[in-house]
């Protein structure tokens, strides 16, 4: 059975302030029997920690570099998110592939060095609407999957993010349709790479203007263990209209 997981992404929004908002989170589902992870952003990552500590809400972060230590300006490294508190990290979201360049083997070293620091690494993949037009959407991510993923995942470090960039705060979202065949594309992908056993036990997150009226449809989905949200995500009582659905699904 794989633990449904719902991911907030706070991307470069937030500062002291929006810590009451993660207290009221923490306060509303301290034991839930889902997942349910917040990645501010790193300048809040070590007090997010502490406002979790006492509850089974977890804290991430939104990149790490791929190296352990050393002269990388501006840079955090995998071991230095698990000391501010961190449990994952999403890994080549596609704002980071196209604002720094992010390629596949860039995302990949990162993934090992994430999962070599006891983090679980949530790797994003997704098309855009002129690939998508082009009937290239399984291409684009079947070759994401092969060179973003480590050899060394199994369903304990790895999660992998579905995100269509054109969905990504739009508020536009594929069909149910269309959802369903990029998880089960991206299943049958993880089982034949990694065997049946590892392959299902993966957690598949849906992301692109999820939001709580539209949760519920989209947690109904085969292979749709959870959500990887954004805008939705910044506010405790709209990311709670998603956790409840997905408690519900
Ligand atoms: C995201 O950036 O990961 C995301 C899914 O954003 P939004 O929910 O705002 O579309």
């Amino acid at each position: 059975m794989r633990r449904k997981l719902a991911a907030g992404n706070w991307k470069m929004n937030g500062t002291t302030a929006a810590l009451s908002e993660l207290e009221a989170l923490a306060r509303a589902y301290p034991t839930p029997s889902i997942d349910v992870l917040i990645c501010p952003p790193a300048t809040l990552l070590h007090r997010a920690a502490e406002v979790v500590r006492d509850t089974e809400v977890t804290v991430g972060g939104q990149n790490c570099h791929a190296a352990t230590a050393g002269a990388h300006t501006g840079d955090i490294s995998a071991d230095m998110l698990v000391d501010a508190g961190a449990s994952a990290v999403i890994l080549g979201h596609s704002e980071r592939r196209e604002d720094h360049g992010e390629q596949n083997e860039d995302v990949r070293a990162k993934a090992r060095a994430a999962m070599d620091a006891g983090l679980k690494a949530i790797i994003c993949v997704g098309e855009s609407l002129e690939q998508r037009e082009a009937a290239n959407t399984l291409d684009i991510i079947g070759g994401q999957m092969s060179g973003s993923i480590p050899d060394q995942s199994t369903g304990e470090n790895l999660i992998v993010a579905y995100e269509p960039i054109w969905a990504i705060g739009t508020g536009k979202v594929p069909t149910l349709n269309e959802i369903g065949e990029v998880h089960d594309f991206i299943r049958n992908r993880l089982e034949r790479r990694f065997g049946e056993g590892v392959g299902r036990s993966v957690r598949l997150l849906y992301g692109g203007s999820v939001k709580p009226s539209n949760a519920e449809d989209i947690f109904g989905v085969s292979n749709v263990d959870g959500a990887l949200v954004g805008g939705a995500s910044l506010k405790a009582q709209d990311f709670s209209g998603i956790i409840d659905a997905l408690l519900k699904a």
